[in-house]
Formats: structure tokens, C-alpha cells, sequence
């Protein structure tokens, strides 16, 4: 067979960059690609994997609901469907008047999330969607005007308006949010501009400012949620309760799934045909979000993300690089400082060492492996990631 590489460049549109390696199976934290070389996936497909590759539950989920039924349009609804409105609503604390929506991906649970906004109108006086500076909210025109990344919007303006992009502060919170403002939406911790935190009591803030002026606060959990931060959601760390929630990623761990969950009087403002999606909520999807968080339940998985969390950052810090100038993140999204922009090289370099980790920016490595990660994944991730960082520094 031909090398990957040129067909690639032949035929997959330019809009994706060369990839690392041509992907062939894996199995846990591992993968394998065309040369039968075998990488430890500290990325897991971008904080989606929350199982791992090829987990027996994941397989089994999808075998058997595809021997079954696998789509039957909005006109229907099945079992795994109710059952994983249920479960999402129960996990997210939505509590009696929570409701779950389902589609494919992030991008499409933000747009969701976009239009909830523009429902909470206000009558025709709320005109403002705020969102935050470097937030990344997907790549499609609704999701995109959310985003606050220049460099993604400027060739695809113009885009839905109305929405500002604010600095994350809590200053400049306080003068953002008046009555005219329909929604807020953040991430917990923003992935994409690399692992980047909140300032502390920012949640706190923002719901407090958004419920006196009468405004949503949707949180992002597209990367956070399904335990990845050591909670089952990001905001349950700051002990708030927003209006909404858009979940997506590791929730079907590796299926692809996503969906908007509403809390209280927001849960009143989608009406009939509002909105929909073919696909959105298939039986396949759901039974397999299904298993995958109630393997995350069963498993405790949540609770070894925020341990292993913990070791992680210590092994790292542990390894004394010149190179890393700290660490960030909660759980397992992870961000390591870099003291130069070096990030493109140390993953290259550790790619030579057989592991994967991912550039989120020049200066950040980002790793959010599977969320079943243990001692012998953490002894192998340290041994790679060490020789990788020395080859860098050297
Ligand atoms: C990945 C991501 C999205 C977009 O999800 P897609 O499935 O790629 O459309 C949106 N928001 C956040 C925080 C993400 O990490």
C-alpha cells in the first residue's frame, strides 16, 4: 500500500493538519499505529476516551444495541434515550425540573446552548450573549461566534451577532452584565487556550451577577464533564447550580454524542419544534453514553481522575525539567507551563518515545488520558515524558 501521508495530503481536506501517526487498534491507554509501533495515549482523542480503547463494556454497548436498533429518528423514542436523559439530569444535580436534549457533538450542544440563549429574550431586551475571552466553543457559525479566538473567526465573518467576548475577570464581569444580557456561557477550566483556570470565585460571581440581571449561565462542559475533573461536572467544585450545561466528549467515550442539559426555569423555554436533529438522541449513542458513565459510576473513575490527577502533576513537577514552569488544571485535564515555546517539539519528542500528549498552545502540553489510568501507566507516562522533556532541554 501507498504511504498514508500523500493520500492524506491528496484527499482529506486541507482544513486538517498532517496527523502524528495512522491509527490501527488500541486497547486501555494504549495504541498501536501502522508500523505496529505502540504509543501510551495521554490525550485520549482529546479528553474523549474516558474509558480507554476498545473497553469491554464500550463494546459490548455498541455491539449489542447495533444488533438491535441503532436509529429511528425523533418520531420514536427508545429506552436508552429516557434512561440517559435520566442519568444526565440525576449527575448533573438538575434536579425535578432538569432536561436533557441530545445530538452528535460539542459544537451542536453549544449551538443548542446558543439559541436557549436568545429564548431568554427578555421580550426583545435582551440583545447581549456574553463569553469569555480565549473561550473555544466548537467550529460551526453559532459555536464559533461563542468563540474567542480571532485567528479561528476572522475568514468566516460574519458570524451570528450579538455576542461579546469579555477578559475572565471578575471586574470585568461586573461591568459586563446588565439586564440587555440573555446568557453567559464559560468554560470551567477553558481546554483549548491550554488548561487555563478560573480566577478563584469567578463561578460564584458569575452566577450571582447572571441571577439578579435575569441572565442564563450556560457552562461549557464539553472537556470537563463526565468526571474528567474529579467531579462528575466542572462547576460542582465551585458548589453552584447554573441554568445550563453542554456535555459532550468523554460522555460517549469515543462514540460520538452530545447535549444540552437545563436546570430549573430554564428548562421552560424550549417549546415544540424548536428544535431538532435527525440523529440527535439515536438509541446506539445513548446506550453507549449509558454504559460508559455507568461504568464510570461502577468503576469510581471519577474519584481516581481527581487522584491520579493529583500523582500526575507531582510526577511531573518531580521530573526537576528547566523546561516546565508549572502545572495547571484540575483532575485529569492537565496543562504543563513550558518556560519556551516549545510545545510542537516536546510533542514530537515524545512521540520518539512513544507517547502521546498534545500542543494546546506554544507554551502548554495538555494530557488528559483515559480516566482509568493507574500506577503502571503513571510509571510509563513519567519515564517516556522525562526523556522526552531532557531531549528537548538538551
Ligand atoms: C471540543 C470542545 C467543543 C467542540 O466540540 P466538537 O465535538 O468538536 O464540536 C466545544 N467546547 C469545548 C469546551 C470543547 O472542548
Amino acid at each position: 500500500m501507498t504511504a498514508w501521508q500523500p493520500r492524506f495530503e491528496a484527499r482529506i481536506m486541507r482544513s486538517i493538519g498532517l496527523p502524528l501517526a495512522k491509527l490501527e487498534r488500541g486497547e486501555g491507554a494504549w495504541v498501536w499505529d501502522d508500523q505496529g509501533t505502540r504509543y501510551l495515549d495521554f490525550l485520549a482523542g482529546i479528553a474523549v476516551n474516558a474509558l480507554g480503547h476498545a473497553h469491554p463494556v464500550f463494546v459490548q454497548a455498541v455491539s449489542e444495541q447495533a444488533a438491535k436498533l441503532a436509529h429511528v429518528s425523533n418520531y420514536f423514542t427508545t429506552e436508552p434515550a429516557l434512561e440517559l436523559a435520566e442519568r444526565i439530569v440525576r449527575l448533573a444535580g438538575a434536579g425535578d425540573e432538569g432536561r436533557a436534549w441530545f445530538g452528535n457533538s460539542g459544537a451542536e450542544a453549544n449551538e443548542a446552548a446558543f439559541k436557549l440563549a436568545r429564548l431568554n429574550n427578555g421580550g426583545g431586551g435582551r440583545t447581549r450573549v456574553l463569553a469569555l475571552v480565549d473561550a473555544f466553543h466548537g467550529r460551526t457559525m453559532g459555536s464559533l461566534a461563542l468563540t474567542g479566538k480571532p485567528q479561528m473567526r476572522q475568514a468566516f465573518e460574519p458570524l451570528p451577532g450579538g455576542v461579546e467576548h469579555i477578559p475572565a475577570t471578575i471586574e470585568a464581569l461586573e461591568a459586563a452584565v446588565d439586564d440587555a444580557v440573555s446568557a453567559l456561557i464559560l468554560e470551567p477550566i477553558q481546554g483549548e487556550a491550554g488548561v487555563v483556570e478560573l480566577p478563584e470565585g469567578y463561578l460564584e460571581a458569575a452566577r450571582e451577577l447572571t441571577s439578579r440581571h435575569g441572565a442564563l449561565l450556560i457552562v461549557d462542559e464539553i472537556q470537563t464533564g463526565a468526571g474528567r475533573t474529579g467531579a462528575w461536572f466542572g462547576f460542582q467544585h465551585a458548589g453552584i447550580t447554573p441554568d445550563a450545561i453542554t456535555v459532550a466528549k468523554g460522555i460517549g467515550g469515543g462514540f460520538p454524542i452530545g447535549g444540552l442539559v437545563t436546570f430549573g426555569h430554564a428548562s421552560e423555554l424550549y417549546q415544540k419544534g424548536m428544535h431538532g436533529s435527525t440523529f440527535g438522541g439515536n438509541p446506539l449513542a445513548t446506550a453507549v453514553a449509558n454504559a460508559v458513565l455507568g461504568e464510570i459510576e461502577r468503576a469510581g473513575l471519577v474519584e481516581n481522575a481527581a487522584r491520579r490527577g493529583i500523582e500526575l502533576r507531582e510526577r511531573v513537577l518531580a521530573l526537576g525539567s528547566p523546561l516546565v514552569s508549572g502545572v495547571r488544571g484540575r483532575g485529569l485535564l492537565v496543562g504543563v507551563g513550558l518556560a519556551e515555546p516549545a510545545a510542537q517539539a516536546v510533542v514530537a519528542e515524545a512521540m520518539r518515545e512513544g507517547l502521546i500528549v498534545n500542543a494546546a498552545n506554544d507554551h502548554t502540553i495538555r494530557i488528559a488520558p483515559p480516566l482509568t489510568i493507574g500506577d503502571a501507566e503513571l510509571d510509563e507516562f513519567e519515564a517516556r515524558f522525562g526523556r522526552a522533556l531532557a531531549a528537548v532541554a538538551g
